[in-house]
């Protein structure tokens, strides 16, 4: 990771100021974070923020971060999902060095604490169906009433814990229950399940448990038995620290003196995407989008196929910071810091992907002529390489205008134009079909206006690329936008009538005969269009298939403008 990452990431915030404080008054002698996914989804763009967050203050505190997964649902769950977060952890550029784990392997632990706080008085088995177990938790302005299987003895809680574990009742029979408060203001607190009954196959545990526990319970003891120090998640779990903090007190599950305190920082909430993983699985299983890895995805195989770099998203991370007030922030802001990386890694390369043929009736037919294109402009070291230039060419449609508007400096019947790094043309005359679409613009060039010869004197105003069309390569071009059209996809309506329509377009498009070589994940500036990537899958040496990752531009801030 560059140094420049890590001294901007230094920003402090309100969790830095925690660690500062339990640093400086002893508390905690060490940094010692986790990221605790659960394995039924692909991460995206916002567990990226809880990831640069927990890995990256292991690294500047020299602490260091767990890889945890939080397997304690063995319906949801699938080891694909398993080896697809651990890649894309890596491929953000974090790395958990031995520390790999899974809630899963605690579960004997588990299992013996909860023994322990039946001994203690603290946990029975509840035998309610679930309809009467909803209607005695109360409500948020009534307290909730005790079951009456709350009052069993610990032998009898005992031996039907342990009938439950060998597997002798049917699901949603009986579940074991924290004995804490059904008067509490906090439902959480109104003994919450700790363990159910579910008769399914676990993709690490195999058959060996036929009783799992639940969530809160787990990760507060996931968090003891790893000594994290600092245990941050999103605010929606605000309510569930008592539990955290109950679970933690009242079993013994600490290793150490010290004991994991629980944060909770402000999920990221992106214009122009969704971020639910319920409708993430469903846009792939009812094949609105062509994957997890569909470009358009803000899944990070999504975003990393789109061409995304881990650097740029890592930057967003750092831009955007770390709060407890719930906000959205702008998709434009993670395109903005896309482009600002791309722009220094990416070369230059020239492609047309909308093209109108040119025809420079002055140059002779069957020649051509080098001209040199830098392969990016800010870093001269980086060379220029050889574009020919020739009578019949390749010019994008839009930078010819029949009848141009005022202040239109590009091509237009009697005007001059610069081709870039070649000649200065002037439209002369046009072809037109039947239906008097322009189908050929016939120019002149001036010989005397040679980019980089020193025989250039006059300037015009405009500058547009261009191709030599017997030197030109045609390849797949996938045009992709955002999938939403709205801010908030689904807030105001079922969000599938928020997609846009125009998310994904495929054109044919030509480019440098360089350009049919890319590999898979290279990255280039086609000039004056965006950032493309070749694709990671369907793109091969000889027929590339290009992605368009970003434009140079933001184009839709001119559409809101608009209005
Ligand atoms: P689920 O509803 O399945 O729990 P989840 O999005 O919380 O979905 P997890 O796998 O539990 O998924 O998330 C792992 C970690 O990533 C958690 O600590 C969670 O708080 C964090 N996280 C998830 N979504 C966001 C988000 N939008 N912004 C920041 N952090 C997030
Ligand atoms: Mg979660």
């Amino acid at each position: 990771m560059s140094t420049n990452t890590a001294a901007r990431a230094h920003v402090t915030n309100f969790i830095r100021n925690i660690i500062d404080t339990d640093l400086a008054g002893g508390k905690v002698k060490g940094v010692v974070t986790r990221f605790p996914p659960e394995p039924n989804g692909y991460l995206h763009i916002g567990h990226a923020k809880s990831i640069c967050l927990n890995f990256g203050l292991a690294r500047d505190y020299g602490g260091r971060c767990h890889m945890r997964f939080d397997d304690t649902n063995p319906v949801k769950e699938d080891t694909e999902y398993v080896d697809s977060i651990l890649d894309s952890v890596k491929w953000l550029g974090f790395d958990w060095g031995e520390h790999l784990y899974y809630a899963s392997d605690y579960f004997e632990k588990i299992y013996e604490f909860s023994e322990h706080l039946i001994k203690n008085g603290k946990a029975y088995v509840d035998s309610l169906s679930a309809d009467e177990t909803r209607e005695l938790r109360g409500t948020l302005t009534e307290g909730g009433k005790e079951s009456p299987y709350r009052t069993r003895s610990v032998d009898e809680n005992l031996a039907l814990f342990r009938r439950m574990r060998a597997g002798e009742f049917a699901d949603g029979v009986h579940v074991l229950r924290a004995k804490i408060d059904m008067n509490s203001p906090n439902i959480n607190m109104r003994d919450p399940v700790l363990w159910r009954i579910r008769h399914a196959h676990h993709h690490r545990t195999g058959d060996k448990w036929c009783i799992y526990p639940m969530y809160d319970f787990t990760h507060a003891i996931s968090d003891a038995i790893e000594n994290i120090t600092h245990s941050i998640c999103t605010l929606e779990f605000e309510d569930h620290r008592p539990l955290y903090d109950w679970a933690i007190e009242n079993t013994p599950c600490r290793s150490s003196a010290s004991r994991p305190h629980q944060y909770e920082f402000a999920r990221l909430n992106l214009s122009y995407t969704m971020l639910s993983k319920r409708k993430l699985i469903e846009l792939v299983e009812t094949n609105l989008v062509d994957g997890w890895d569909d470009p358009r995805m803000p899944t990070l195989v999504g975003l990393r196929r789109r061409g995304y770099t881990p650097e740029g998203i890592r930057m967003f991370c750092d831009r955007i910071g770390v709060s407890k007030a719930d906000s959205w922030i702008d998709v434009s802001v993670l395109e903005e810091c896309i482009r600002e990386d791309l722009e220094h890694r990416a070369l230059r390369r020239i492609a047309v992907l909308d093209p109108l043929k040119l025809i420079i009736d002055n140059f002779p037919e069957g020649q051509s002529e080098e001209c040199f294109a830098p392969n990016d402009q800010s870093r001269p070291e980086l060379g220029k390489r050889i574009v020919p230039f020739a009578r019949e060419i390749w010019i994008e449609r839009d930078d010819f205008m029949e009848n141009p508007p005022k202040g239109f400096f590009r091509l237009q019947p009697g005007g001059e134009v610069r081709l870039r790094y070649g000649y200065i043309v002037k439209c002369v005359s046009l072809d037109k079909d039947g239906a008097g679409n322009v189908t050929a613009v016939h120019c002149t060039y001036d010989p005397l206006t040679k980019s980089g010869s020193g025989t250039e004197q006059r300037k015009v105003k405009g500058a547009i690329h261009w191709l030599a069309a017997a030197h030109a390569q045609q390849f797949e071009v996938r045009l992709y936008d955002r999938l939403f059209t709205v801010e908030e996809p689904g807030t105001a309506r079922d969000y599938k009538q928020d997609m846009n329509p125009h998310s994904k377009k495929i054109i044919s498009g030509y480019g440098e005969a360089a350009l049919v070589d890319a590999k898979p994940e290279e990255r280039f500036q086609f000039e004056r269009l965006g950032y493309f990537v070749a694709d990671s899958k369907d793109s091969k040496p000889g027929k590339p298939v290009f992605n368009r990752t970003v434009g140079l531009k933001d184009s839709w801030a001119k559409e809101k403008a608009k209005g």
